[in-house]
């Protein structure tokens, strides 16, 4: 711990001290604040009311110091500003994180102004890792017509998503976003910058491609090769909730069978929003870069002979611009819980049921309004993201069929309407879980989940490629440096 301080009455007064009870005094944070080029944001300046804040409100960070790095020189001093003085350090590009992992009380290192999103040629681009989403899919259509598979909300950061997966509606034609990713370029805690490529450090390559951000390193951009834009096709259709068991064993069915096209990415959505409609619904949406006419003939697998009638009258159909194109994406700052599945293998036939009720269930419940937006949706694998082995990146869970995420939002900060949703989403997973996982289970690192005990979160995130991860970790940050409430630890000597 460092306390005094030999520069005038006013951190001397008001030291600030992290969890650790490290103190920084006003010439620590002068002399470090000199060396920096980009912003150093302290509790007294006006901008750290806003800078302190992430995207979930479950999480109120007050961090000693918050740094925006604009260079690679900015990171390293930072990491070495942190060690030093013993403070924890969090890292920060969109600040999407489900468990408030870009926020704490320590010093948050902030990339979002290291957001270049620059051509190379062709289709190579550079990323920075502060770059959000909705500026990579507009930079790359700008220069070439080129898009890369990623997630649907514009803001997330391109440092989180890419290091953890990049789930979206693009990713049966091509793959997750971190199959893209050619090279990273990184900062570890001994400062040194390396190149995570085949040609340069291949393991960290490796591990980089699954491991979720916050355990090795400061990826400071990344190499990626984009692929040629196609119009995405997107088609709506409702069924009603009465037929829950038959629409989700149509869309399990569909996805065994294997006769979905690469083109096309399914998602079938259960929200509280669309089951207090009259009568109550699910919603099936085909995200698809194929032709009209394929567009249409995947439709009638799903709705024609041999499906579910849809709902007359309540679809919905539009061409989206980039792979940011949920139509019920909620991109406001919001206190939300989430879990996740991947689904292996068969699922019992009236598991549909059991989501119709839980649905109903929130929709009952005395403390939850129709704001606060409640969501089972599955979403179809296969295609792309299966040609690669489950060992060949770190992430696992290439032979998954679907994979399903459970979000809860609470609109207001009351205890009571927080605690209703805990317990919605608590008692779905609950129930649900073990059915989904009857043939093999895990979860999304980037639908991370404090929920899950420290005995659960390792294999369900990254199966067998986690003790390859620990001798990775140990490689490149022997000292546990990089640490966080779900990050890779370091193995057992
Ligand atoms: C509204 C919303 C929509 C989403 N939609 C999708 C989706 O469609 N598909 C999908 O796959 N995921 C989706 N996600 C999940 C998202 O992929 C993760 O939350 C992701 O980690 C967010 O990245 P970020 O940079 O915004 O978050 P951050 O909170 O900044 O970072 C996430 C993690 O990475 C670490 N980190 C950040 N930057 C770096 C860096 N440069 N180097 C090393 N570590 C770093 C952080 O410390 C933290 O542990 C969504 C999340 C939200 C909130």
């Amino acid at each position: 711990m460092l306390a005094g301080s030999a520069f005038g009455m006013l951190w001397t007064k008001s030291a600030i001290a992290d969890c650790t009870g490290a103190v920084l005094t006003d010439a620590l944070i002068s002399r470090f604040k000199s060396r920096i080029q980009g912003m150093v944001i302290l509790p007294s300046d006006s901008g750290y009311a806003t800078s302190r804040l992430i995207f979930n409100t479950r999480f109120n960070p007050y961090p000693v110091v918050i740094v925006r790095a604009v260079s690679e020189s900015d990171i390293a001093r930072t990491i070495e500003f942190a060690r030093t003085n013993n403070i924890a350090l969090a890292l920060r590009s969109g600040g999407h994180s489900y468990i408030g992992a870009s926020g704490g009380s320590g010093i948050i290192l902030d990339l979002s102004l290291m957001n270049e999103v620059t051509s190379l040629g062709g289709a190579n681009f550079r990323i920075g890792s502060g770059a959000q989403l909705q500026n990579v899919y507009g930079t790359m259509r700008c220069n070439g017509n080129w898009t890369i598979p990623s997630g649907s909300c514009g803001t997330v950061g391109f440092g989180g998503i890419a290091q953890g997966g990049g789930f979206g509606y693009l990713q049966r034609s091509h793959g997750l976003t971190l199959d893209r990713v050619r090279s990273a370029r990184m900062v570890r805690a001994d400062g040194k910058s390396v190149i995570a490529s085949p040609n340069g450090d291949a393991d960290l390559h490796w591990a980089i491609r699954g491991a979720g951000g916050g355990s090795l390193g400061v990826v400071t951009h990344f190499d990626v090769e984009a692929v040629p834009y196609q119009t995405i096709h997107v088609k709506g259709w409702y069924w009603p909730l009465n037929l829950a068991d038959q629409a989700l064993n149509k869309f399990i069915s569909l996805q065994q069978e294997g006769i979905l096209p690469r083109s096309a990415t399914v998602a079938l959505v259960f929200n509280a929003n669309s089951a207090a409609i009259s009568p109550p619904q699910c919603v099936c949406v085909l995200f698809s870069t194929g032709t009209l006419a394929e567009v249409e003939a995947v439709k009638q697998l799903f709705v024609g002979p041999g499906g579910i009638p849809e709902t007359p009258g309540l679809g919905f159909e539009y061409d989206a611009e980039s792979p940011a194109c949920d139509p019920h994406e909620m991109p406001i700052r919001s206190h939300y819980r989430a879990k996740s599945a991947m689904v292996y293998g068969n699922v019992p036939t009236d598991t549909g049921a059991l989501l119709k009720h839980w649905m109903e269930r929130r929709i009952a419940d005395p403390f939850l309004t129709l704001a606060d937006y409640g969501t089972i949706n599955f979403l179809t694998f296969g295609g792309a993201v299966a040609d690669i082995s489950p060992n060949a990146t770190a992430f696992p869970h290439r032979q998954a069929l679907l994979e399903v995420q459970f979000l809860g939002y609470a609109n207001t900060q009351s205890p009571s309407v927080i605690n209703a949703n805990l317990n919605w989403i608590r008692g779905c997973y609950a129930d649900l879980f073990p059915r989904l996982s009857s043939e093999g289970s895990g979860c999304y690192v980037n639908y991370c989940d404090d929920d899950l005990a420290d005995s659960q979160w390792p294999s369900f995130y990254w199966g067998e490629n986690y003790p390859r991860l620990q001798q990775t970790k140990l490689r490149v940050d022997p000292e546990n440096f990089f640490h966080g409430k779900q990050s890779i630890r370091l193995p057992e000597l």
